[in-house]
């Protein structure tokens, strides 16, 4: 569908749950989430027909994201269900990878395409401390776990923070040597409670251009990030900049919550209630939502956080 400006939406992002088994600085605090009843999320049922009703509306890709959406314990079913689903021909789910070792090969089975890993440093100490209670071993298992059952063109996410992994870049960068994955460097975002980071920690992703000044550029493939590679790498490296330069104008998302919120605008408080209703009533407020989708999202900053009101675990990312 096209929404207000011009931009044809056909990519959701679901949000399976709010929990996660980390407690990423950045993402949410350390005390977890104040958990909400089961009455006030959607139910699996309730999922499926979203998707349905989002894919009557042209959405195409599908991405399963969270919290951790690996922690809840239907999620190879929701998989099974997302992937038969007419008109979604994408599959992809966000994951901290820490589970995927039991869960990579029921993922493939259900009909995932593509996995989304989390990885922000190569040192066990620096894991430890941002993600508050992980072991780098688990992700790096669960990486090779997902390479091991067959999941192609496997992405590591690296939130960029300035003072923590930015002396990092090149190790991270070798991966894509390594291992024919890509690798994107996204700009940390300045949520509602994103941790305790000063302004030095929102640094811009030409600081990877900078510290790896070898890289070849390569078209776009469609999505947010401007593409390089090193020479002679296997995987391209990617660079997303939600902060110092906006993408809205190649927007192409509307994301659900787990609590049922169409939201128009990652960073806008703007949210329409999908809780409740059949399928019909969900592609109604599906299609307001998209014609709701503002021009852009205003600057964001150390200082001028986003309006959404909400911690990035309780929006999916
Ligand atoms: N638990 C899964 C994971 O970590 O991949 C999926 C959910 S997580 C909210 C989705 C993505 O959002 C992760 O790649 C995470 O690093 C990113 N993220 C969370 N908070 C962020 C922030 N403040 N700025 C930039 N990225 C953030
Ligand atoms: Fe959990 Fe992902 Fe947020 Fe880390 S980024 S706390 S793994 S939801």
């Amino acid at each position: 569908m096209i929404d207000s400006f011009g931009r044809e939406i056909k990519y959701l992002r679901l949000s399976v749950t709010e929990l996660c088994n980390l407690r990423c600085r950045y993402c949410m605090p350390e005390d977890g989430v104040c958990k909400k009843s089961h009455a006030q999320m959607l139910t699996q049922e309730e999922m499926l027909m979203a998707i349905r009703a989002a894919a009557s509306l042209g959405i195409t890709k599908l991405r399963l994201t969270g919290g951790e959406p690996l922690v809840k314990p239907n999620i190879v079913s929701l998989c099974r269900g997302a992937a038969e689903t007419p008109g979604i021909r994408e599959l992809c789910l966000t994951t901290n990878g820490t589970l995927l070792p039991k869960l990579a090969i029921p993922l493939k089975d259900a009909g995932v395409n593509r996995l989304n890993i989390s990885l922000d440093t190569l040192q066990e100490d620096k894991y430890r401390f941002i993600t508050r209670r992980g072991e780098l071993r688990e992700a790096l298992d669960g990486i090779e776990a997902a390479h091991a059952a067959g999941f192609e063109r496997i992405k590591i996410n690296t939130v960029l923070i300035g003072g923590f992994n930015d002396d990092e870049i090149p190790a991270l960068a070798e991966l894509t040597r390594r291992y024919p994955i890509d690798l994107r460097f996204i700009e940390l975002m300045p949520m509602y409670d994103s941790g305790d980071f000063g302004p030095e920690a929102f640094i811009p992703y030409t600081v990877v251009t900078e510290k790896l000044p070898m890289l070849e550029a390569l078209p776009g493939d469609g999505g947010v990030a401007k593409l390089y590679r090193l020479p002679g790498a296997q995987g391209r490296i990617g660079l997303i900049s939600p902060v110092s330069a906006h993408f809205c104008a190649e927007c192409n998302r509307i994301r659900i919550t787990a609590d049922g919120k169409v939201k128009p605008c990652l960073h806008s408080s703007d949210e329409l209630s999908i809780k409740g209703l059949n399928e019909e009533e969900m592609t109604e407020v599906l299609r307001q939502a998209i014609l709701r989708k503002p021009q852009w999202h205003g600057v964001l900053s150390y200082s001028q956080r986003s309006q959404a009101n909400r911690n990035m675990n309780q929006i999916g990312g």
